[in-house]
């Protein structure tokens, strides 16, 4: 998985990386769907020892351009893990009271506390992204805030929370072919929202404000992942993989069960 690995300042350039890549995987999206079922179980059982462990915290961030596929990588990495200890924090355009505070005060109430793994739909990072590039705040404000996100997250690490940072990364022909899905179809138009069709003619100054925020952000402690993600199969396959690496990683056990069990009667 370390070819999606962004490594601490490395130079990113969003379009010499194939969205369509599926290189990971040497089989077709039959057997991807087969093989992400083995991930999904495994991960089931890793969810339950952290649980159970009450030690680790993890957090996952997902970043994507409209139709990206967030939603669908929640439902499908996450398909069958009991949603005691899992949860998801979506951040939306701030409120009011949100706005009146500094950018990461409605972020850090939702970390994942012990047992707990926490995703991320959207994040902090909408912060040198949105906010970049539609000019809510001056380059000033902006550009400081990568430091502010690195330590941020490194007091996270140094708490023992496991950080993993995934973006979707999808081309415009697959973004306006997936809009072109939600017009088209009734149970999808309320996903559809005008000013995503504003976000997309800004496609380039996103990727060029996506490409500095990875490589200024990707951390020993908290990396960024790029997932080729026009293939949602693969897509689900790779994150998957990660995630069940980095949690096997964690050598984590049930805990010890009381003492003297051997002697108990149930009447
Ligand atoms: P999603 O696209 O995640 O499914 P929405 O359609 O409600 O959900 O979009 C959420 C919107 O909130 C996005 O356009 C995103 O850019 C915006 N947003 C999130 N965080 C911020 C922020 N800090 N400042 C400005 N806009 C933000």
């Amino acid at each position: 998985m370390k070819r999606y690995l962004v490594k601490p300042e490395e130079k990113i350039n969003l379009d010499q990386r194939n969205p369509n890549d599926k290189g990971y995987f040497r089989g077709d999206k039959e057997k991807g769907r087969l093989k992400l079922a083995e991930l999904n179980s495994r991960l089931e059982e890793l969810q339950e020892m952290l649980y159970a462990q009450h030690k680790h915290k993890v957090l996952i961030v997902l970043q994507a351009m409209d139709a990206g596929g967030k939603d669908g990588t929640i439902r499908h990495v996450f398909d069958g893990v009991n949603p005691q200890g899992v949860k998801v924090a979506s951040f939306k355009v701030p409120t009011p009271e949100e706005l009146d505070r500094d950018y990461l005060w409605r972020i850090h109430k939702h970390t994942p506390g012990k047992g707990e793994i926490v995703i991320f739909n959207r994040s902090h990072y909408e912060d040198v992204l949105v906010v970049r590039v539609k000019g809510f705040v001056p380059g000033t404000v902006w550009r400081r805030r990568f430091k502010h996100i690195r330590d941020f997250e490194k007091l996270l690490a140094d708490e023992g929370t496991t950080i993993l940072k995934f973006f979707l990364h999808i081309d415009q022909a697959e973004q306006k072919e997936r809009f072109q899905a939600r017009l088209d179809t009734p149970h999808k138009q309320w996903k559809f929202r005008h000013g995503d069709l504003e976000d997309r003619k800004l496609w380039d100054d996103y990727m060029k404000a996506y490409a500095d925020a990875l490589s200024k952000t990707s951390t020993e402690s908290a990396p960024w992942y790029i997932i080729p993600s026009n293939r949602k199969w693969y897509r689900n396959l790779v994150i998957s993989r990660i995630l069940v690496d980095t949690l096997e990683g964690l050598d984590m056990c049930f805990p010890e069960p009381e003492e003297d069990l051997e002697n108990v009667v149930i009447e």
